[in-house]
């Protein structure tokens, strides 16, 4: 049997690749950067499905790839599909779910203690050796514990996120999402809010939605304002759901306390980037799914996902615009 001609564009692990190796034909990107435009494209043309993670399936790409029929993303998150011209094209996306929760959200709580307990600075200040005995007060930070979370994006990692602020934190947690969560008010206690008020009301914000044109700068100036002055604002989604000017301008005026950033407009994040300044801003390098099991479950899961929608198995990892009728 003629096996399908692959790409592995975006890094994947071993199992994985010798899993795509059963049952397809593939070649693989060896760079350590990204793959350059020129070669991705001259590779796409003879090629029917792909694992290409964080790289734009759009039109320009789709008219270099006439063979492909599946494109396989090492994420959860798929803003790199362009699901108007893959559709046009019948072009099968999938992603990664129900792998990563757990990992993002234990990240997440990092961000919300490390901002609140200024662990990254004292760090720097103990190192520093300026650490003296007499010091007391400037050392204080602010309590996770017993505070209100909201929580816009009560998806599967929003779900992940108030399970430890409930249950290990004892938090207040609420959350705004376009539709109400029943099952999770019940089983995790939390309470439905509209966006404004969740904003008003919250010590901490965590922002984990996917990004979409509805989630696109999101969070801007006006919703800054609305927020407490003693609230921190995380985010974890992607850097685009968050306008990070007004990011800046509110961290500067003192509109907020403090910020957990795993996620930056531009990714990396530049050196010359405000924020990175800031001595109430946390910054780690888009590392919410990085550790290593986590990783190795993804790179699976994508493998099994891109072969499995070559086979005509379109599974619940076909992400929802793109599945096609009777498909599960
Ligand atoms: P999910 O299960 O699909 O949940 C997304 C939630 O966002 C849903 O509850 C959805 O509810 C809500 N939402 C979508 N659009 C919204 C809008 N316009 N306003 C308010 N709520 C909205 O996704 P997930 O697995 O939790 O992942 C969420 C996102 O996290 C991913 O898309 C990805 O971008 C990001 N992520 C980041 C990392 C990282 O490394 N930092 C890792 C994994 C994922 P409604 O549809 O009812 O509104």
């Amino acid at each position: 049997m003629i096996k399908p001609k692959v790409l592995i564009a975006s890094r994947i692990s071993k199992e994985a690749e010798a899993y795509i190796g059963t049952y397809c034909d593939y070649e693989r990107w060896e760079g350590p950067r990204q793959i350059p435009q020129e070669v991705l494209f001259e590779k796409l043309q003879d090629k029917e499905g792909a694992i290409l993670t964080g790289i734009p399936v759009n039109e320009e790409l789709l008219s270099h790839a006439p063979k492909l029929r599946v494109a396989s993303n090492v994420s959860v998150g798929y803003n790199n599909f362009d699901i108007k011209a893959m559709k046009a094209r019948g072009i099968i996306g999938t992603n990664t779910p129900g792998v990563l929760e757990n990992t993002v959200a234990d990240l997440v709580m990092g961000l919300m203690l490390a901002t609140a307990r200024r662990i990254s600075e004292l760090d720097h200040y103990v190192k520093a050796g300026r650490w003296k005995r007499e010091d007391n007060k400037n050392l204080f930070g602010l309590d996770v514990y017993g505070t209100t979370l909201g929580i816009i994006g009560m998806g599967r990692i929003g779900e992940a996120i108030a399970k430890r602020a409930k249950f290990g934190f004892d938090m207040e947690v609420r959350y705004y999402n376009r539709t109400r969560k029943y099952e999770a008010e019940k089983h995790l206690g939390v309470v439905y809010s509209d966006f404004e008020t969740l904003l008003k009301t919250s010590d901490f914000v965590v922002l984990i939605v996917p990004l979409t044109e509805d989630t696109y700068h999101m969070i801007g100036t006006k919703e800054f304002a609305l927020m407490k002055e003693s609230a921190f604002f995380i985010n974890a989604s992607r850097g685009q759901t968050v306008d990070e000017e007004a990011l800046i301008r509110a961290l500067e005026n003192k509109e907020l306390l403090g910020a957990g950033l795993d996620v930056f407009e531009t990714e990396p994040v530049q050196p010359d980037n405000p924020l990175l300044r800031l001595p109430n801003v946390i910054t780690v390098p888009h590392i919410g799914s990085s550790t290593e099991k986590t990783r190795r479950c993804m790179a699976m899961t994508a493998a099994k996902n891109l072969v499995a929608a070559l086979q005509g198995d379109i599974t619940d990892s076909c992400v929802p615009e793109l599945r096609r009728k009777g498909s599960r």
